[in-house]
């Protein structure tokens, strides 16, 4: 009996470790999740920040040309003005009054473009560090996925290891009253369900043992039900 106690506690401890190697399987790939949500988020932002500069730029061209129409109205006029063809003193007195204000306008829209012409340069350098910043996500993604994908192999094979050592124990069992108890406890309440007492409460429930449960125990070295939880009680002092 006390050989099939061992056999049983040897079985618990590889569905010990099956279990603990499914779940490090579930969480490996959630630090790769994570990285790439994050790069989800710089992408973005680069693409928002890509946008807004086009935007910027197809203005800056538009004013670009604003410049250029009042530049050349401003060259026409002063061709009218010092050309001879005018000599009505009140039509050139007009005509500079029209260059003064078209100046003024061309002064305007060059101050504008200055302004974004620094807005261009600006957005530039925050396209160039999310791209700087991207670059390097990636690369921490692909290392990580590398990474994630060795450890779910080396994990499913682990595994796949500890269920042929599972059969092989298994195959050692004479009970298999005990060993179907073991299983069905193990899926209802997880964990492990064969326990070790060394004293009158059952560690599973935490309620007294009766007292013929235990002389059962103290006696028989053998695997009894607790009549509280159904778990699988020995008794090691
Ligand atoms: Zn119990």
């Amino acid at each position: 009996m006390i050989e099939q106690i061992d056999i049983f506690l040897e079985l618990q401890q590889i569905d010990d470790n099956i279990d603990e190697a499914e779940r490090n399987k579930k969480t490996l790939p959630l630090k790769m999740k994570k990285i790439y949500k994050e790069n989800l988020e710089v992408k973005n932002k680069l693409n928002l920040k890509t946008e807004e500069f086009k935007t910027l730029q197809v203005k800056m061209k538009r004013v670009e040309l604003d410049l250029k129409e009042k530049s050349n109205k401003i060259e026409k006029h002063q061709e009218d003005l010092f050309g001879g063809k005018v000599s009505d003193i009140k039509e050139l007195k007009q005509l500079q009054k029209v260059i003064g204000k078209y100046k003024e306008e061309k002064d305007q829209i060059e101050e504008d473009l200055l302004v974004f012409m620094e807005e261009s340069e600006n957005f530039q350098k925050i396209i160039i560090g999310f791209q700087e910043a991207l670059k390097d996500k990636e690369e921490k993604y692909e290392k990580c996925k590398e990474e994630t994908n060795a450890n779910i192999t080396k994990t499913v094979n682990m595994v796949n290891s500890l269920n042929n050592k599972r059969k092989k124990i298994i195959e050692k069992i004479n009970d298999i009253r005990f060993l179907k108890q073991y299983e069905l406890l193990r899926r209802d309440k997880g964990g492990d369900v064969i326990l070790l007492v060394d004293n009158a409460i059952c560690p599973g429930c935490f309620l007294d043992l009766p007292s013929d449960v235990v002389y059962h125990l103290k006696t028989d070295s053998s695997m009894v039900i607790c009549p509280n939880c159904s778990r699988i009680l020995i008794w090691r002092e």
